[in-house]
């Protein structure tokens, strides 16, 4: 099979690699549509040398495609069936499992983070972590699943109901699937970031955009002039010390504030206690087949913010954009890596 593997920071390639065949658990899923993110983006860079300890390796996570075989003992899939999977695995046995939060096992087997690669013509997935897709779903659409189950995981977390008002930090893969994830709950949305055409798609989903003139711009007093006294609910996307001190910046006395990764935070325990904030932290998600019944129903779809599409054999053209300067004007690309349809 063909397969996109790293070599280096930024030396992405297309090689030959044999066809894995599945394990006990394990189905071996052909590959139709990738869309990568900035985890990828960060994985291609090796940003900070904390995404690759070893060369050469695999890339992607959030993908679509068809079962081709399924390993001893999986049930449920059969050939033929239009898959997307899950970012985590875990053991669906555990008290955590048991109640469905499969994003927080406790078996210690899974608590590493292994993370999939499926930029790649044939992919190894554990069943376990597979959805079938209905009908209604695009493989498209099932390859930009990531961002709405985090952002589902986190509104179910911050308790949001319809009518509320949450601001999301950072318009890009997952801020746009945070942004359209508000919008399919009918909750109000203000966007904060973005310098490029990004600011439109998110205000195509549905936000009001505070945008930025250039990277690091604080925008806590335009927040503040928006919603007089902050935001009671902020989903931080960015992971960057600007996006969190910017959501902590933003909240209003009694806010709740999700974090999906980052570094240091910028406050004091009395920080929080003298507005007495929430934080919660967003693991992934298990929100996975309420993702899908948001699509199939025509209430969420991100397929306006697609500004590209690549074959296989050019996935390094398309890193080299997501890497670049001109990355503030895309979306999402999609690499076609079961052929162009
Ligand atoms: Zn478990």
């Amino acid at each position: 099979m063909r397969a996109a593997r790293l070599f280096g920071p930024g030396d992405l390639r297309v090689v030959d690699a044999p066809v894995p065949r599945p394990a006990r658990g394990e189905v071996l899923v052909r590959v139709m549509s990738y869309a990568p993110y900035g985890t990828d983006v960060g994985t291609y860079l090796n940003r900070h040398g904390r995404y690759v300890s070893a060369y050469p390796v695999g890339i992607g996570a959030d993908f679509s495609g068809v079962v081709e075989e399924c390993g001893p003992g999986v049930e449920g899939y059969q050939p033929g069936d239009r898959v997307a999977a899950l970012a985590l695995d875990h053991c669906g046995d555990c008290a955590n499992c048991s109640q469905g939060r499969t994003n927080l096992c406790l078996d210690p087997n899974f608590a590493k983070l292994v993370r999939q690669t499926c930029c790649e013509e044939y992919t190894l997935v554990s069943a376990r972590k597979l959805a079938v897709l209905p009908d209604a779903v695009t493989f498209d659409d099932a390859a930009m699943l990531a961002g709405v189950v985090d952002a589902l995981n986190a509104y179910e977390q911050m308790g949001l109901r319809e009518g509320d008002t949450v601001a999301v930090i950072g318009v890009g893969a997952m801020g746009l699937g945070a942004i359209a994830t508000a919008t399919a709950l009918g909750l109000a949305v203000t966007a904060l970031g973005g310098t490029g055409r990004r600011c439109e798609l998110a205000e195509g989903l549905g936000a009001a955009v505070l945008s930025i003139a250039q990277h690091g711009e604080d925008l806590t007093e335009r927040a503040h002039a928006s919603r007089p006294g902050g935001f009671p609910a902020i989903i931080e996307t960015t992971a960057s010390d600007w996006g969190i001190a910017q959501a902590f910046a933003i909240a209003a006395p009694g806010g709740i504030v999700a974090l999906t990764g980052g570094g240091q935070l910028p406050l004091t325990s009395w920080d929080v206690v003298d507005r007495e904030l929430r934080i919660v932290g967003v693991r992934a998600g298990h929100h996975q087949a309420q993702a899908l019944d948001l699509i199939a129903s025509g209430k969420l779809s991100l397929r306006s913010t697609i500004s590209g599409r690549f074959p296989l054999e050019r996935v390094a053209d398309a890193f080299a954009q997501l890497a670049g300067e001109g990355a503030k004007d895309i979306g999402r690309f999609i690499i076609d890596v079961g052929g162009a349809r």
